[in-house]
């Protein structure tokens, strides 16, 4: 499931950050490995995208990248 990190004020022009986990098989002792990953969602369009750029390349929206 993802978890929603935060929201920002003017939510179409942010990429909304969630936090996710992808299987990653098992290590030595036979448990399962779980690699947390980042993700970004539009806020316009909701699309989801591993990298914020200053554009959403989906709907076109400028994105607030801030820092
Ligand atoms: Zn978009």
């Amino acid at each position: 499931m993802d978890e929603l990190i935060k929201e920002i004020k003017d939510p179409d022009s942010v990429w909304i950050e969630y936090k996710t986990s992808s299987y990653g098989g098992t290590d030595e002792n036979n448990e399962a490995k779980w690699i947390p990953k980042k993700f970004y969602r539009c806020g316009k369009c909701r699309r989801g995208t591993v990298v914020r750029t200053p554009y959403c390349p989906y709907c076109g929206r400028k994105m607030n990248t801030g820092n």
